[in-house]
Formats: C-alpha cells, sequence, structure tokens
C-alpha cells in the first residue's frame, strides 16, 4: 500500500494556478523525484506534502488515514520531514546545539551536561555518516555537511517514514553530490521514502526510483527513474513545443 497519496490536490495564489489536480503517491522507501520546468508547481506541491502550505484542494492519506498538515512541525510529528533550501539552522551554534535546539533539553533536563549531549548528536549523526564531530560550528562547514546536519536534525525527531528534501544538490560540488546519495541510499535502505525535486536529469537515473513530471500545474506522467531522458525531455516540455525545438 502507497505510504503517502495525493488527490486531485489544487492551489491557486489569488489569480495564479499553481496546481490543477494532482494526484501523486509515495511508496515506503523509494527514492521519488520531482521535476519540471520552472513554475511548473514543483514547490507548492512540496510545501503543501511537507506542511508548509495548508491551504488546498484535494486530499492526502498517510498510510490509508486522510490527513491535513496545518505547519511542517505538525507534518514530522507524523513521520513526515522536510529539509527545505534555506537550511533551518543557526550558524554560529555548534552542531550538537543545532541538533537539539527546538526540542526542549532544558525542560525535560536531558542534557545537562555537554558530554551526554555530545554523545546523543554523536548518535543521531551516525544516521548520515561522513563523522561530523558535534562540536564544529556549523558555519564552519562546508554546504554539504551542513546539509547532511540539516538532514540529522530532521531525523532526531521521531522516526521519519517520508523525508521531502528541496533541491538539495542545487549548490552542491560534484563530491558533495555523492556524499548526499550515500546518506539517500543509506535512508532508503532503513525504509525511509524520499521526495526530491531536481533540475538535473542524469541525478534521477543515479539515485531514483521513481520520477513525477510536473508540467502547467498538472502531474503529467510517474514513470520509472530509469526512463530514458529523451523521453523525460518529451514529459517536460510538451510533445507540442518539442516539435518547435527538434534536438
Ligand atoms: P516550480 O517550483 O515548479 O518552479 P512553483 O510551485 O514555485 O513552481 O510555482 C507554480 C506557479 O505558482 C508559478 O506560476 C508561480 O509564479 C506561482 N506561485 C508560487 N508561489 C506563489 C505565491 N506565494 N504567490 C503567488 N504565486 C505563486
Ligand atoms: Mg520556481
Ligand atoms: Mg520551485
Amino acid at each position: 500500500p502507497p505510504l503517502l497519496e495525493m488527490q486531485g490536490i489544487g492551489k491557486a495564489f489569488g489569480g495564479v494556478r499553481a496546481l490543477r489536480g494532482v494526484d501523486l503517491t509515495i511508496r515506503p522507501g523509494e527514492v521519488h523525484a520531482l521535476i519540471g520546468e520552472n513554475g511548473a508547481g514543483k514547490s507548492t506541491l512540496m510545501n503543501i506534502m511537507s506542511g508548509a502550505i495548508a491551504d488546498y484542494e484535494g486530499k492526502m492519506r498517510l498510510s490509508g488515514l486522510e490527513i491535513r498538515f496545518s505547519s511542517p512541525q505538525g507534518a514530522l510529528k507524523v513521520g513526515v520531514a522536510t529539509v527545505f533550501q534555506e537550511l533551518d539552522l543557526v550558524p554560529g551554534l555548534s552542531v550538537a546545539h543545532n541538533l537539539f535546539l527546538g526540542q526542549e533539553p532544558r525542560r525535560s533536563g536531558i542534557f545537562v551536561d555537554n558530554s551526554t549531549m555530545h554523545r546523543r548528536a554523536e548518535a543521531v549523526l551516525q544516521r548520515v555518516g561522513g563523522g561530523i564531530s558535534p562540536r564544529s560550528i556549523v558555519g564552519n562547514l562546508r554546504l554539504g555537511q551542513q546539509q547532511a546536519v540539516a538532514i540529522a536534525k530532521a531525523l532526531a525527531v521521531g522516526e521519519p517514514r517520508i523525508l521531502i528534501l528541496d533541491e538539495p544538490t542545487a549548490a552542491l560540488s560534484t563530491h558533495e553530490v555523492e556524499r548526499l546519495f550515500e546518506i539517500i541510499r543509506l535512508l532508503r535502505s532503513r525504509g525511509v521514502a524520499i521526495v526530491f525535486i531536481s533540475h538535473r536529469l542524469e541525478e534521477i537515473s543515479q539515485i531514483g526510483d521513481r520520477v513525477t513530471v510536473l508540467r502547467d500545474g498538472r502531474a503529467v506522467a510517474t514513470v520509472p527513474a530509469s526512463t530514458p531522458q529523451e523521453q523525460l525531455v518529451s514529459l517536460l516540455i510538451g510533445e507540442s513545443l518539442r516539435a518547435l525545438f527538434p534536438p
């Protein structure tokens, strides 16, 4: 059975229609890419899926139960975690402090001493690998490592079943992309479904299982990630446009 089902999802911003009845399913443990030209509706769909947009048309079900998120925090509580492009990290603080920021360590008294906090942080960081020190100052880390910390932070709360990544490779070096894909494979092997927006078709065959193509606010196809790039391009721009610009 699908983990997440979106049915007839619609969204308008004033007079601008961003989504026109999108159906999308996410299976447990799959890596599902979202692609589409600029303005196709990727971010809007992702924001609905992650709880950042609460006002939309249509239905969502999580493990068969109808849900409606009112915020990313609400989504996180039921196992849908998101790492937005603007990483939710405080650059001046240590990795460990960032991981537990917003949780309630002081009130619950769990992290009264630093060594306990660092031990807990190390356990969380192991989920993303890469040997990041809990003592490092986040602002001193490279972007790929900062992103790994943000993913670890998303995983630190509960046991997410879906991790949504907003254009995760956009600003990464080739090496950092490889590292990110290792993290994604590790999570997939543990049954976490990954949803990510990408602009690079070659990445999709490399890391994806399935890909949904959005065009003008519609999900025009969900196909295996191994689908030839040429076919994906046809889906992306539509056959009529393609005829105007032959390869
Ligand atoms: P994508 O991420 O695929 O580039 P978006 O979901 O960002 O597409 O945008 C889809 C459409 O909705 C675009 O026409 C965009 O201009 C519009 N849109 C998105 N967000 C807003 C907003 N907050 N206010 C007004 N229009 C928006
Ligand atoms: Mg855009
Ligand atoms: Mg976008």
